[in-house]
């Protein structure tokens, strides 16, 4: 018998527990899900509330539109939750979710997720639960359970054994502060526009090379704001 590590432990709290595993039981994270490398459970806020209508949702104190998560329901769901690691709520209004925050989830030992719904959360249960907002952009979706996919889908393919080459994760968009460099393939040349003829050369540090540059040029034009928090407050900002 092998020792197996006990892997990334992942629990999403939500009142949708069949969107789950969704697109996270498809392909590479779906294989790692099958091989244990990471593991998920989906529990259902509802099955905390304890009235006799199962009753999640009240009216905002002060009025305005909508409903919103009572603090009671949602702190017994969290408590009755064994979980390991940070837990995280999924909101507009919480710190972007970039490489950064996925690469530190990765290397722990797992998150709960609390999926909001209807206007939010009340919120005492993110204070008293220590819950670590966090938003996948800034846009509104209807729950939390996308922006919960959408984590846990870069979280997981960071773990170790879940990507091919190991390397594929290490020159990426975002690794290193930059946009990624432009990918080919075969045919040589396709619709007329040839493959550029560097990357044919096999001269493998002119091709580094123009990788560089051209990480370089692609975050400039695309993604000034990545590009000045790289060359820091006071650099021109030209290559
Ligand atoms: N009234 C809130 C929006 C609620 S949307 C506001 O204006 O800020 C309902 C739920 O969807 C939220 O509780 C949150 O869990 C989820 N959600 C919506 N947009 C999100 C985003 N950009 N990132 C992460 N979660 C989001």
């Amino acid at each position: 018998m092998s020792f197996k590590a006990p892997g990334f432990k992942a629990t999403v709290l939500t009142l949708f527990p069949e969107m789950f595993p969704g697109p996270l039981g498809q392909s590479l994270a779906g294989r790692a899900l099958e091989q244990g490398i990471w593991s998920l459970e989906a529990r259902d806020i509802r099955a905390s509330a304890c009235d006799r209508h199962r009753t999640v949702d009240d009216h905002p104190a002060g009025g305005g539109a909508g409903m919103v998560l009572k603090p009671d329901v949602l702190a017994a769901a969290i408590d009755a939750a064994p979980h390991d690691g940070p837990r995280l709520l999924m909101s507009p209004r919480g710190e972007p979710l970039t490489q950064a925050l996925v690469r530190e989830l990765s290397a722990g030992p797992g998150c709960l997720i609390v999926c909001g719904r209807f206007e939010g959360v009340d919120e005492r249960v993110i204070e008293k639960r220590n819950l670590r907002e966090v938003s996948i952009g800034d846009y509104v979706l209807s729950g939390g359970e996308p922006a919960a996919i959408v984590l846990l889908d870069a979280v997981v393919r960071l773990l170790p054994g879940v990507m091919g080459k190991q390397a594929s994760g290490e020159e990426e968009s975002f690794e290193g502060g930059l946009l990624e460099h432009p990918h080919y393939t075969k045919p040589n040349v396709w619709e007329g526009v040839e493959i550029p003829g560097i990357l044919l050369s096999g001269d493998h540090k002119a091709i580094a090379r123009w990788k560089q540059e051209q990480r370089n040029a692609l975050t400039q034009a695309r993604r000034p704001d990545l590009w000045r928090a790289l060359r820091g407050p006071n650099e021109s900002g030209k290559i």
